[in-house]
């Protein structure tokens, strides 16, 4: 954990690493790498990733998210969405090193449902991600008197998405909330709204509003957004009083991008298209698109696909590249040409993995991920609610 001082008016404890601010002197820090990370012009990155990888044998377990390169994919035991990975680090006890090539929530959870003899490992430890750091636990434990204050705390159930800190899977954990990635979202609000009035929301505000519209039939104004940066969330206590949803404002950097005009111009360019996308994007997006499911809805809806039919995708860049590879047999393209790639997400490259990996051939595990042991145990309590919740909803 990072402590900066920035211009607020308190210290504030990041969980993740901010690039680029030179107020922080270790920012940048998981991209130095003193004096082994491999260039990226070596041309025998593959060959070393391969070497490096069979030496290790059983005794390393490499995960690879979807939005990954391809370069570092090839390299990938087993590939799949934060959850998931997560599920089958925990399901390899015998590996006593895992590496994670993701982003730095999603090694925390990793480490929290393994064991304590295995070591988590990020490649790049600046692989973080723009939307977990839009809620920092400073900020939701003052949401959290805000709400008290406004007199509801007792009455809202705390729900974060997958994507968020550890600290923040722990306050949930804590406060009777629980956790939900973008498969389960509607059943976890179900399981919430039985048990409080409302929902607190985090971190971020297009999945939480999509799945109580879309899903929870709400209507938007049973919905407002909490502003950690203004005092009491820029609400009235009157607001809070009426809302269902208090949703955090938050957003992913690639999928809050595509916009309904993104929908209208890949449909005029391409005749007879599918649009399908991710429940990150915007309200007005999902809308207008035909359908819309997490990674793992996506990637099984082109599986069954018919042969010559024709989709737009609206998820991150490496992954709509690798669907439209593995299926040559049909029309599949990027939703928008101006959003790029998740560029946290491609801070793990080869010269990153490589390093890794020798380095734990020679005995040594670098850019280790160690939930401290409080925080584990509550972040915990909320991932296991989450596992214990009734089924799935439609669109894993
Ligand atoms: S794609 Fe969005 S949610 Fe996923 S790691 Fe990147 S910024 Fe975070």
């Amino acid at each position: 954990m990072v402590v900066v001082t920035t211009t607020a008016d308190v210290p504030k404890s990041l969980p993740l690493l901010f690039l680029g601010r030179d107020t922080d002197p270790h920012s940048e820090r998981g991209v130095e790498c003193p004096g082994a990370l491999p260039p990226a012009s070596d041309p025998n990155l593959v060959e070393r990733a391969r070497k490096a990888k069979a030496a290790l044998g059983d005794k390393v377990f490499v995960l690879g998210h979807h939005y990954q390169r391809d370069e570092v994919i090839q390299f990938a035991d087993v590939t799949g969405d934060s959850f998931k990975l997560a599920r089958d680090a925990a399901a390899r006890p015998d590996s006593p090193y895992i590496v994670f090539c993701g982003v730095h929530f999603m090694a925390e959870s990793a480490d929290i449902l393994t064991n304590d003899d295995q070591t988590v490992i990020l490649p790049d430890l600046a692989a973080g991600c723009s939307m977990a750091d839009m809620a920092r636990i400073q900020q939701v434990e003052a949401a959290w008197d805000a709400l008290a204050d406004a007199g509801i705390a007792d009455v809202t159930v705390p729900v974060t998405y997958m994507n968020s800190s550890a600290d923040i899977k722990a306050f949930c954990g804590r406060n009777g909330g629980v956790v939900c990635t973008s498969s389960n979202a509607e059943v976890a609000l179900n399981w919430a709204f039985e048990r409080g009035e409302k929902v607190l929301f985090l971190p971020d505000q297009h999945l939480g509003r999509n799945t109580a519209v879309l899903e929870l039939g709400l209507s938007l104004d049973e919905c407002v957004v909490y502003d950690p940066h203004k005092p009491h969330g820029g609400l009235t206590s009157e607001q809070l009083a009426a809302a269902k949803m208090i949703l955090w404002r938050g957003h992913c950097s690639v999928h809050g991008r595509f916009t309904a005009a993104s929908v209208d111009d890949v449909r005029a360019r391409v005749p007879g298209v599918n649009v399908l996308v991710h429940p990150e994007c915007r309200h007005e997006v999902v809308t207008k698109a035909d359908l819309v499911g997490s990674t793992e809805y996506i990637i099984n809806t082109l599986d069954a696909a018919g042969p010559g039919s024709s989709w737009a995708i609206g998820t991150e860049l490496n992954l709509v590249q690798r669907l439209a590879k593995a299926h040559p047999d049909k029309n599949i393209v990027f939703l928008d040409k101006a959003v790029c790639y998740c560029s946290t997400m491609n801070r793990i490259d080869l010269p990153h993995l490589v390093w890794a990996l020798e380095n734990l051939v020679a005995g040594t595990a670098i850019n280790t991920i160690k939930v401290d042991p409080e925080t584990e145990k509550y972040a915990k309590v909320a991932l296991d609610r989450m596992l214990s919740l009734p089924g799935k909803s439609l669109r894993d």
